[in-house]
């Protein structure tokens, strides 16, 4: 695996690559890697030449009070997990080496931001989109692989690759998750052990949620159900339980579409996200 700092010389690899009829499988992600980012790394490895994964903590899509600071860093770790996954190259730039100075254009989201994380944190998809272009402008993969960990992200994503007519296939990965159901995430090395107990009835609760849509109830009630679940099981702040259709994430009207139901929830020192999509033909409610 050949680790690569510069875009100027990450470009003059990768052309050679492309010229010798190497298809790019790109896993843009921020690092302090877990199972979740190498299931991403292993499915672009089944389907092209060439794997490419970056690391970069994206100052841009974090808010002045996030945990831009806070946010684990381990290169060396990483190094050895993505080459072991069998990454070809790993993209590491410094902020320097991506922004300059400052960036002087950026990138505005205006469909799919007004919910869920996008709501919560003003300007963060603005900053994901921003950096996936230029990501995408550098690398120029035949696909791109996100995680359904961040579903708004897919869901956005999905509008960037169209809008701006990139010609790369969007690759979504399901969810990987601990033993106890908690979704894999770098953030959780910063939740203290009463957290990391209480986090575990996140998933439950959306579980129990979609049990219940399943089973015929108004996603309005599983969610109010599920609210009371919530709340009563963990000290952490509720940001946002919500049912949206998906991908479009608008109000639910169609009880046929698909539907994401989705939580955030704030710790002390890390805020948490998971959902779980819910997919019918049958009717519902
Ligand atoms: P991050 O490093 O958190 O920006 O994540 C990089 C990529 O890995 C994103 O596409 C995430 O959706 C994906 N990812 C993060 N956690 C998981 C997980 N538990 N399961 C599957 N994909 C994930």
């Amino acid at each position: 695996m050949k680790i690569v700092n510069r875009i100027d010389e990450l470009r003059t690899m990768l052309t050679e690559e492309k010229a010798n009829g190497k298809t790019i499988g790109f896993v843009p992600t921020m690092g302090y890697l877990h199972e979740g980012h190498l299931s991403l790394i292993h499915e672009a490895r089944k389907e092209n030449g060439i794997v490419v994964i970056s690391i970069f903590v994206n100052p841009l899509q974090f808010g002045p009070d996030e945990d831009f600071d806070q946010y684990p860093r381990n290169i060396e770790r990483d190094e050895a997990l993505a080459r072991e996954a069998g990454a070809d190259y790993l993209f590491y730039p410094t902020v320097a080496e991506m922004y300059g100075e400052r960036p002087t254009v950026t990138v505005k989201v205006h469909e799919r931001t007004d919910c869920l994380c996008g709501k919560s944190r003003p300007g963060h998809f603005d900053g994901v989109a921003t950096v996936l272009t230029k990501l995408f402008n550098i690398i120029g993969p035949a696909r791109a692989y996100f995680g359904l960990k961040d579903a708004q992200q897919v869901a956005i994503v999905e509008g960037l690759i169209h809008d701006f007519n990139f010609p790369i296939e969007l690759v979504g990965v399901e969810i990987k998750r601990e033993e106890d159901g908690l979704a894999l995430s770098s953030r959780n090395v910063n939740l203290t052990s009463d957290e990391r107990a209480e986090a575990v009835h996140i998933s439950r609760c959306l579980f129990k949620i979609k049990e219940a849509i399943d089973s015929g109830m108004t996603p309005e009630a599983a969610i109010a159900e599920g609210r009371g679940y919530l709340h009563s099981h963990t000290a952490g702040t509720i940001d946002y339980l919500e049912a949206l259709s998906y991908p479009e994430l608008k109000p639910i009207t169609d009880v046929r579409e698909a539907i994401i139901v989705a939580a955030a929830v704030q710790y002390s020192k890390v805020r948490l996200i998971d959902n779980v999509i819910i997919k019918t033909e049958q009717p519902r409610g």
